[in-house]
């Protein structure tokens, strides 16, 4: 893997130029189809204009997901429906990466429309796993921590909405952060579900994940959402835990728990309480209407969002003109993939009336009690601590053809979209020569103490420096 200070002082040796063509070499030498776009024709110029820039930075190539617009070159959300489209802006978080002179190297695949838990739904075939390629990298911003962990690029985006930047980051052993809800604007990410997600930072440590964080929060008026943060997270990262006190939410340790993920999580506790931290068990009564609440929030958003979709203003277009139905419902049953439809379908069914208040109504009412789980935790505690997955990554096609199945393999990162709260996941450990994510959980607005959490752990142990063979 590659660190945003090697890059740096590979750029001071040679070039932004040379060091951006070889990142452009290597993925396309990729074995693990982690790319969609690669931003070839611009990039070596735009590199070029970045001798001298003074950005935190200049002249370091990122990876961007396939839902973040980005002017000039393609996004698609890995679905057929997008094919083609180029966007005529920047998202929020493109802007501020151009400002702090980042080079933008390409589009990763992810699950169509970030649906997904495996990078397997994307219209553009399966990201494989760099430390075990018949595994899944986890999703849906598969393609993001795949690169990361292949040693293709420093840093790249993904988004959460259910735990898409941290379930990937687990699985590919690599740091990816969860902000809290509004702390980084979601102008430029194409909704999926608007009320759970948020664009996210993954690299190969906590100190390159929060170096880009900080790049990338802060305040826009373009998202009603948007909240100014904290004007320094690099600040919190400080090699000392003492005094904090973990809360371990036993509701996250049920059943399906890998035994090799347990124990390793459990390490981890103790390496941090070794270090000057103490814990206790909380109680998170509600955790186990998690899952279903937030499938049904998350659809009947996805039935609302994707409903512009019209085969009008972006994307696929039908050979011949027909009238508006016709070509409304032909460009959505050839553009959107299986998994799409289904929650769209859902969704609408969920939101229909008769139906709202039983279920898209009821599962509001769940979310508060989430919420309110963690706020009593967190009253007595600094952080929670628990598994970012049940399991180190399954086989390709293990889970695909059973929804259900794969939807539960969400238990642990949905209740932290629900609530709103930040959480980061980092390497912890590796089971069968796969990694093991640890998943760290925090207060509203208080990213800073679960990166001096992160940082601390990471300076004291050596998960993150282990890396895949890539030949
Ligand atoms: N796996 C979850 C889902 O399919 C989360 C996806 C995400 O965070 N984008 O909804």
């Amino acid at each position: 893997m590659i660190t945003v200070s090697q890059t740096l002082e590979a750029i001071q040796d040679s070039s932004a130029e040379e060091v951006v063509s070889q990142c452009i070499d290597r993925i396309e030498a990729s074995k693990f189809n982690t790319f969609i776009t690669v931003a070839k024709e611009s990039v070596l110029e735009v590199a070029g204009e970045t001798e001298g820039h003074t950005g935190p930075l200049a002249g370091v190539p990122i990876a961007i997901k396939d839902n973040i617009s980005t002017k000039g070159i393609q996004t698609t959300c890995a679905s057929r429906i997008l094919g083609g489209y180029v966007p005529p802006y920047d998202a929020h978080v493109i802007e501020r990466l151009k400002a702090a002179g980042a080079i933008i190297v390409g589009k990763l695949n992810m699950d169509e429309f970030a649906m997904g838990t495996s990078t397997e739904t994307s219209h553009y075939g399966p990201t494989l796993n760099p430390w075990n390629t018949e595994t899944v990298p986890g999703g849906s911003s598969g393609g993001s921590a795949a690169t990361i962990a292949a040693g293709e690029v420093p840093l790249a985006l993904g988004s959460d909405t259910g735990g898409s930047v941290r379930c990937p980051a687990s699985f590919c052993g690599v740091v990816g952060l969860k902000p809290t809800y509004g702390v980084i604007s979601r102008y430029g990410l194409i909704s999926y579900a608007n009320s759970l997600e948020q664009i996210g930072p993954i690299a190969s440590n906590v100190a390159d994940m929060t170096l880009l964080f900080n790049v990338i929060a802060g305040h826009d008026q373009r998202d009603s959402t948007s909240v100014p943060g904290e004007k320094d997270y690099t600040k919190a990262l400080v090699d000392d835990v003492k005094g904090l006190t973990i809360g371990v939410p036993k509701e996250y340790f049920g059943d399906g728990l890998d035994q090799a993920v347990e124990k390793s999580v459990w390490d981890s506790v103790h390496r941090l309480e070794d270090l000057g931290a103490s814990w206790q068990e909380v109680e998170m009564p509600h955790t186990k209407y998690a899952l279903a609440a937030y499938y049904v929030i998350a659809m009947s958003e996805a039935s609302s969002n994707l409903a512009r979709f019209d085969g009008m203003r972006y994307g696929l277009r039908l050979e011949k003109d027909h009238d508006w139905h016709t070509t409304y419902s032909e460009i959505r049953a050839q553009g959107f993939g299986e998994e799409v439809k289904r929650r769209i379908l859902l969704g609408t069914y969920a939101l229909s009336a008769g139906y709202m208040d039983k279920y898209y109504l009821k599962a509001l009412k769940v979310r508060t009690l989430i919420k309110q789980d963690f706020e009593r935790a967190l009253k007595s505690t600094d952080v929670l601590i628990a598994p970012t997955m049940p399991t180190p990554a399954f086989k390709l096609g293990e889970k695909i053809s059973d929804p259900l199945t794969l939807y539960m393999a969400d238990v642990n990162t949905v209740p932290v979209n629900l609530s709103g709260v930040p959480s980061v996941s980092l390497p912890c450990g590796f089971s069968d020569g796969l990694p093991i994510g640890l998943q760290i959980m925090g207060k509203h607005f208080d990213e800073k103490t679960i990166i001096r959490t992160a940082y601390t752990f990471e300076q004291n142990t050596n998960f993150h420096t282990k890396a895949p063979e890539v030949v």
